[in-house]
């Protein structure tokens, strides 16, 4: 595995990965995974220690009104925005170990050797832990990131509640986190988020490192198939109206869109999926009347999702009609691609040569906070690969090596835009 010899400000991969282990200790499961949901006792146990580290580290903390928290080291230009980089603390019910502390504890590890090198660059930066990335409590993913963004409305986001009824905006004052600046952004010049992949590409290729340039469009649809129901045990094939049937041969549509992009390889663009199916009336004895389900298609280019917008629905009617059904189908959701600042992508891109890291351009295929930040500010993302490519698992898995490797990059891109001469400023203000 190639050490960052091309640089002697080298980042301390031990003292890393001995935080990353620590901070997994806080909602640590008997499997090896994390269970540290947001705005619970484990999220405020998770952010008491961070908020340590960053007092030990001599950075000011400030907790926004979302619980956001921005862990600021000053540079030697006080007018300059800050640059950003961060990810979140919170997990899945049987998460892994990095999604999401990675990107928070390699931010640590940036301030560390910065403080250990004694530089001091010229935009101050802020170490950023959002509030509530992965939306398992509450419904509502990437929720602190979206309302400091503005695309959310932070009375709508702290009105949602959870399971037992408890509202966000009780949870955050339970678990102390309603602080007083103002959950809106302010002037950032840049963010930078490390995460692990996701996914299997970087590890089948062998490389050390994802340059992510966007993340992909959407569409997602709740479909209804109606039916008739009938007595399973009388009635003909030539007067069934199955929608159960019908439904299935939908979703093989779904898989079919999906597999006619590419040509089969891992990196292949194109994401269809249904994920929940209710079948009514659900009896073994009854052919299912109606089937609710859902379906979503995902691609980084825009055009793709807008073709397929036009051609699934006609295709998923048509089969409903040849199996005697009828189908309604609504479009519940369309995002579209976004991708990331050129400038930010080639500062990583320039990082990972630099340090002689095998690396590759690529889209995220899942959401982020960094997709929200870069509808406001310039952004940029740096993947690590992860074992197998599997997240949101207690099995998730990532190479010491790779932690740092992928740490040495957000240091270089970071400490490169914070020190960017004033002439570029003042022409991307211009
Ligand atoms: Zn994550």
């Amino acid at each position: 595995m190639a050490e960052p010899a091309r640089t002697n400000q080298r980042i301390d991969g031990a003292r890393l990965w001995t935080t990353l282990m620590a901070i997994a200790q806080i909602g640590g499961t008997p499997k090896g995974g994390v269970k540290r949901i947001a705005l619970t006792e484990e999220d405020r146990l998770g952010r008491a220690l961070f908020a340590e580290w960053c007092a030990d580290a001599g950075l000011r903390m400030r907790v926004d009104s979302m619980g956001n928290m921005f862990a600021r080291r000053e540079g030697r230009d006080p007018h300059r925005p800050p640059v950003l980089f961060g990810s979140h603390l919170d997990s899945q019910p049987t998460g892994g170990k990095f999604d999401g502390a990675l990107g928070v504890i390699a931010g640590l590890e940036v301030m560390r050797t910065l403080n250990d090198l004694d530089i001091v660059t010229e935009a101050p930066l802020e170490l950023v832990n959002w509030t509530d990335e992965e939306g398992t409590r509450f419904g509502r993913a990437m929720m602190g990131s979206a309302v400091w963004a503005g695309l959310s409305g932070e009375a709508e986001i702290k009105a949602l509640t959870d399971a037992q009824g408890t509202s966000v905006g009780e949870a955050l004052a339970a678990i102390g986190y309603v602080g007083e600046a103002p959950a809106a952004m302010f002037p950032a010049d840049a963010l930078f988020e490390l995460h692990i992949e996701q996914g299997p590409i970087l590890e089948a290729e062998g490389r050390q490192i994802g340059i992510v340039t966007g993340a992909q469009a959407q569409i997602w649809y709740e479909a209804v198939v109606t039916g008739q129901e009938s007595h399973a045990g009388t009635t003909p094939p030539v007067a069934r109206k199955d929608a159960l049937l019908t439904a299935a041969r939908i979703i093989e549509l779904v898989d079919g869109i999906m597999r006619e992009v590419g040509s089969g390889g891992i990196a292949d663009p194109g994401r269809g999926t249904v994920g929940r199916l209710f079948v009514m009336p659900n009896s073994p004895n009854v052919i299912p009347g109606e089937v609710r389900f859902t379906v979503e298609f995902r691609n980084p280019a825009d055009e793709w999702i807008a073709a397929t917008a036009e051609t699934f629905p006609v295709r998923a009617a048509a089969i409903a009609a040849a199996n005697a059904c009828m189908l309604s189908l609504t479009p519940v959701l369309r995002i579209p691609a976004q991708p990331f600042d050129a400038a930010c992508i080639a500062l990583v891109e320039q990082a990972a040569a630099k340090l002689g890291y095998p690396a590759r351009k690529m889209v995220s295929g899942a959401g982020h906070d960094a997709v929200n930040t870069a509808r406001v500010i310039p952004t940029a993302m740096i993947f690590t690969p992860c074992k197998d490519g599997l997240s949101h698992n207690e099995a998730e898995s990532l190479l010491p090596e790779e932690a740092a490797a992928g740490t040495q990059v957000l240091f270089e891109a970071v400490l490169a835009r914070a020190n960017r001469a004033i002439s570029s400023l003042q022409t991307a203000a211009g």
